[in-house]
């Protein structure tokens, strides 16, 4: 069946521009046709009224299992536990706009179970998922307490990088060094070295598959691409010399931004001292080293964290206001980092990351133009994927719009 959402001022994040009162026609869903007109052939119309149309957003760091409670509050589950966290999570995701999220720490399998189900039509309200099963840690490192699975040496780092990738792991997560949320461990310190990380990565690149490594420090980061690591995560501290290695190798840039905003801004609410001031300190560096990444032409994408301590996937699109109010970005080039960028990192913009004729109709409504305004992306009113409304939300002028036959 054909549908033709009319009346929407469609926003072409390749272009950074505004595509006024057009009709995008969508089959099988897939977008057939996009023009100024109802086709005669169209028998399913839903009229946007003038509201305007995304693509569906991207979030490439998402932790499904987690309930962003603080450090002292987030407990171990059981595997049942935490498929319902990370079933509540989808759900919180495709209400705030995101069509498409990689899990990059899961335990237990369950993320890439869960996107089994999803590809199946288990799930009603989900975005599309890509999943790391769980990151790879030295003995101690990073995640080791909940999600970790530690490996040590270039030998056990290969075998785990097998181990997640028969499991069914899209992409392999690595953890270069210590981070904000594991207790116990120093920020920035070296984790898994380059021998260890190399292992791994060959792995990954045998089957096709990205290995994405969790560093905050220079060195870290360094360490990464000379192993030859896809995407970084976090970053940190980047400096001149590590942002011309990441253009040379062609590294992809995953800020997290926000994340450090949001621990900072729970800091009163159980917030460990050692985890707070781990944020403080990194958050202006964090800035900065994005502003430089992105003015030097790396590809950089949209990773929220959600899941870490008072990081909700509710709130996983604030992203990219932070782009726009904190480092200086404008709202078209943030759009574009929640689109097309992170589908080109996903591997999927050859379906996703644009409203395009030939891709996916994966869609977000907005009531603002988020080109001008982009806080309105903090507030969708609609998600739609393959054609199909999948959230609208209560009380808004969609839940009486019937579509109606021309006929
Ligand atoms: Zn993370």
């Amino acid at each position: 069946m054909k549908t033709a959402f009319t009346h929407t001022n469609l926003i072409d994040v390749l272009n950074g521009a505004l595509v006024p009162d057009c009709t995008i026609v969508v089959e099988d869903g897939i977008i057939t046709d996009i023009s100024p007109e109802i086709p005669a052939d169209v028998k399913h119309v839903i009229n946007l009224e003038g509201k305007y149309v995304a693509p569906g957003f991207f979030d490439c760091h998402v932790h499904l299992v987690n309930d962003s409670l603080p450090e002292a509050l987030s407990k171990k589950k059981t595997p049942v536990g935490y498929t319902l966290t990370a079933l509540e999570n989808l759900e919180s995701l495709a209400k705030a706009g995101v069509t498409f999220a990689r899990d990059v720490g899961d335990v237990h399998n369950i993320a890439i179970e869960l996107r089994e189900a999803n590809k199946a039509g288990r799930i009603k309200l989900a975005p599309d998922l890509q999943a790391s099963g769980q990151p790879i840690c030295m003995t101690g490192g990073t995640s080791w307490h909940k999600l970790g699975y530690e490996a040590d040496g270039a030998d056990e780092c290969r075998k785990a990088a097998r181990l997640m990738l028969k499991n069914g792991a899209d992409v392999v997560k690595l953890m270069g060094t210590g981070g904000v949320c594991t207790e116990g461990t120093k920020r920035g310190s070296i984790q898994l070295s380059e021998e260890e990380l190399r292992a791994a990565v060959i792995e990954a690149h045998h089957v096709g598959a990205k290995a994405c490594c969790h560093s905050q420090n220079i060195e870290g980061n360094q360490t990464a691409i000379r192993a030859g690591v896809d995407i970084i995560e976090h970053g940190d501290n980047v400096d001149d010399e590590t942002v011309q290695m990441m253009v040379e190798h062609g590294t992809i840039y995953d800020a997290t931004l926000a994340s450090l905003t949001w621990i900072i801004e729970g800091g009163n609410k159980g917030v460990s001292p050692a985890a707070l001031s781990k944020a403080k300190e990194a958050q202006t560096q964090c800035y900065a080293s994005f502003r430089k990444v992105y003015d030097a032409g790396v590809l950089c994408i949209l990773g929220s964290d959600s899941g870490t301590q008072f990081c909700k996937h509710e709130d996983s699109l604030y992203e990219m206001v932070v782009m726009v109010e904190n480092c200086g970005l404008t709202p078209a080039e943030a759009l574009k980092i929640g689109t097309i960028n992170s589908a080109i990192a996903c591997d999927v913009d050859h379906i996703l990351g644009s409203l395009t004729v030939g891709k996916k109709a994966h869609m977000v409504v907005l009531n603002e133009n988020p080109l001008e305004n982009i806080r309105t992306v903090m507030s969708p009113q609609m998600t739609i994927k393959n054609g199909e409304i999948i959230w609208c939300l209560s009380g808004s002028f969609f839940t009486s719009n019937k579509s109606i036959s021309p006929e």
